[in-house]
């Protein structure tokens, strides 16, 4: 495999102050829930996308003293020596293979609500914060403007000592330095207000002290959020304006769009935004500045990527996504392995499993979060001590399909996976259909891709195995990834109990899966989709259905519409489009019995409520399928008769999950499989403090 010429420019080194990067490709900083909390992680976790080729590694927000914490939410801090000794780590793992280390110093100004530190916040003016409402911060006098500039060049020079080659001032998603840039929290009448040029000061005077405490010895990048999509922040004209003001300060600008109440603009999910959305703002910047310029756009098109390049629009290739779905994305374009790139989704379930207090995962890459502590390498597998086995996987759903392929990397002599269905994918095979998911296909494109290439697995469609057939098989090893189903009845977390009335057998009440597997049609015009789950299916089916011309309500017993979808950023947007195509949403609702033609149940306050309807799509939870699991399980000495050593269940068959639990799930048991007791999970390490005796002193 040879690369495409046309895609050598993203191969070219780029100098930005005192550093020089190996190539374009720049992980932009994201944060991952590791901090200095868990140094390890953090080390590894960047360390891994140093070796597949991203020339620089960025840590997330790093706050730089005590009056901004956003515990529990983990933000690296820059607080101590101690806590710059463990981000070292991540210094000493960029540069053993080759790349530079970024450190995102930031002060989150009236958003950083000090639950920790008990710190009040601080801002340009005391107006209410409206990430935290409820928090009102200190109006900044020049005593406290003077020590967050010393504080910033204290960070930076233990960040440079600690060895890290980029330092930002990092004003991004209206912290504190475009606080002060910006008119909607800045409402000052000193120097530091009125003017663009006086709100720009306390950036501009952190610049350059910051400049010249590390500027020899580091690059010194801004982010800026050249656009703030709503009144959080700048417009276009002033954050120009301000590349214009403090270009001369700075190696590297870092620019994206939105702000902290608008980052679903910045970190666009698929649902609503296209490859390379931010290039319509972002793509302006060049008018002001010959400076290198990183951007993003959730890029993972090569073509796309050059194009960029060659446009001069951006020098740097920035990702967040891209390089947590694919940390060797950069090496794949290099070698020419395009068809082995793991492209992002655009599902943000990496936001949601970072964000307050989590740890970080992927929907595609089973093995990101897991570098450290497990110690999986997404491209490394480790042959299997019993490879010598034939294995089969029954069901070919996200938990099945990934555990095949590493089981296949891992050598196994035979790993044949089979499906009832005509194709595989499982719940992929009718995720990707609803409205707004279609790039959601990338994570069975992928998979198919793999499973096509590794000879030693066969996939077997169209054949539903029973427990006889199984026990006849053949296979030594048997993993049972038979997945979920929809509750046929209603059955609910509120009244952990069937609807009366609820039955999928009736022409008017149907599953998800009626409907976008087995084409049951939907009676009448008046369609009610019965929420209780509150992540993207209902709304999905919502969608298409209105799509169909049915009139929708999307009811449901939440206390919003698709609240999950909030934790993914897609909250806010996708009820506002819901609204705009014309699904009814009444939220607070709590069914209790349904019939030809009604839905009945109380409001939030209790007062009873009927609607009137030709149909009902169930929403309410979902069941694993593990019948046929259990039914093996109960003869195992049966099955050792048979010739099977072992037997599993994956993913949804266990519990049903997210599908990126379910493909984790997968995944972690093929590593595993030579383990003592697979079915089992090893015990990862947990970085936590241990004390060295039980004294805490008096
Ligand atoms: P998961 O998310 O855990 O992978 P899915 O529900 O997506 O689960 O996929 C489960 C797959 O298992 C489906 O494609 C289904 O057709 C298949 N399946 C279920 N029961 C059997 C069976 N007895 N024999 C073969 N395939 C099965
Ligand atoms: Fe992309 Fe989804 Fe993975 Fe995040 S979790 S990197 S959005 S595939």
């Amino acid at each position: 495999m040879t690369r495409d010429p046309k895609h050598d420019i993203l191969f070219e080194p780029v100098r930005i102050g005192p550093k020089t990067l190996r190539n374009r490709f720049y992980q932009v900083p994201h944060c991952t829930g590791f901090g200095a909390e868990k140094p390890g992680s953090q080390a590894r976790f960047r360390g891994m996308k140093a070796e597949g080729g991203w020339a620089a590694v960025n840590t997330e927000e790093a706050l730089i003293s005590t009056d901004t914490d956003y515990w529990p939410v983990v933000s690296t801090r820059v607080w101590d020596e101690d806590d710059l000794r463990n981000l070292s780590l991540m210094c000493d793992e960029a540069h053993k293979h080759g790349s530079l280390a970024g450190i995102e110093l930031t002060h989150g100004g009236v958003h950083a609500d000090g639950r920790e530190s008990r710190r009040p916040s601080l801002g340009p003016s005391q107006l209410a914060s409206d990430y935290h409402p409820f928090v009102v911060p200190k109006a900044m006098e020049l005593s406290d403007i003077r020590r967050v500039r010393e504080d910033w060049v204290r960070a930076a020079k233990l960040s440079r000592d600690a060895g890290f080659d980029i330092v930002y001032v990092y004003g991004g998603h209206s912290y504190l330095p475009l606080q002060f840039l910006s008119p909607f929290y800045n409402k000052r009448t000193d120097e530091y207000g009125g003017s663009l040029e006086n709100r720009a000061r306390f950036w501009l005077e952190t610049l350059e002290e910051v400049r010249a405490a590390v500027g020899d010895d580091c690059a010194i990048a801004v982010r800026l959020c050249v656009e703030a999509l709503g009144p959080a922040g700048v417009e276009l004209d002033e954050g120009t304006g301000f590349v214009v003001l403090a270009d001369h300060l700075v190696d590297l600008w870092d620019v994206n769009v939105g702000s902290i109440t608008d980052w679903s603009k910045d970190s666009g999910a698929s649902r609503f935004f296209q490859e390379g959305y931010q290039l319509q703002w972002t793509g302006r910047v060049r008018e002001v500045t010959a400076k290198p310029i990183v951007g993003v756009g959730r890029l993972t098109s090569p073509d796309r990527m050059a194009e960029i390049i060659r446009s001069g629009a951006w020098d740097l290739i920035g990702a967040a996504r891209p390089s947590i779905s694919d940390p060797f994305l950069p090496k794949k374009i290099e070698e020419g392995r395009y068809g082995e790139i793991r492209e992002c989704i655009g599902c943000n379930v990496c936001i949601m499993k970072a964000e307050w207090g989590n740890h970080i995962g992927c929907t595609q890459n089973a093995t990101a979060g897991e570098e450290y502590r497990r110690g999986w390498h997404p491209e490394q597998f480790e042959p299997a001590a019993n490879a010598d086995n034939d294995v089969l996987v029954v069901g070919a759903g996200p938990a099945g399909m990934e555990c095949a392929i590493v089981l296949g990397k891992r050598g196994f002599r035979r790993v044949h996976l089979v499906d009832a269905a005509s194709e595989i994918g499982g719940v992929m095979r009718w995720i990707p259909r609803l409205p707004g998911l279609g790039e959601w296909a990338r994570f069975l494109n992928w998979r198919a891709v793999q499973l096509e290439k590794l000879k030693n697995i066969e996939v077997i469609t169209g054949t539903e195995l029973s427990a006889q057939d199984i026990r006849e098989y053949g296979a030594e090893i048997v993993v049972v990834a038979t997945g979920a189903r929809w509750a046929a009845d209603g059955l609910n977390a509120y009244t952990h109990a069937s609807m009366p009335g609820a039955d999928a057998s009736l022409p008017y009440v149907l599953t998800p899966e009626q409907i976008m597997l087995e084409g049951k049609a939907v009676p009448g015009k008046r369609v009610v989709v019965y929420d209780a789950e509150g992540y993207f299916v209902a709304a999905g089916l919502a969608e298409k259905l209105v799509e169909e011309g049915y009139d929708v309500e999307l009811a449901t017993c939440l206390e919003r519409i698709a609240p999950v979808t909030d934790e993914t950023l897609e909250g806010p947007m996708l009820r506002q489009h819901l609204h705009d195509i014309g699904v009814g949403q009444r939220a607070g609702f709590l069914a209790s019995e349904m019939g030809e033609g009604f839905m009945r149940g109380t409001d939030e306050f209790g007062e009873p409520v009927e609607l009137e309807t030709d149909a009902v799509v169930l929403v309410t939870q979902r069941l694993s399928n593990e019948a046929l699991y259990l039914e093996l399980a109960q003869d195992l000495d049966g099955l050792r008769g048979e010739g099977i050593e072992a037997l599993y269940r994956i993913g949804d068959c266990v519990a049903p999950r997210i599908i990126a639990e379910a493909s984790f799930d997968g995944h972690r048991l093929a590593r595993e499989i030579d383990a003592d007791d697979p079915a089992t999970p090893l015990p990862y390490t947990r970085e936590r403090i241990v004390l060295e005796s039980a004294a805490i002193g008096s």
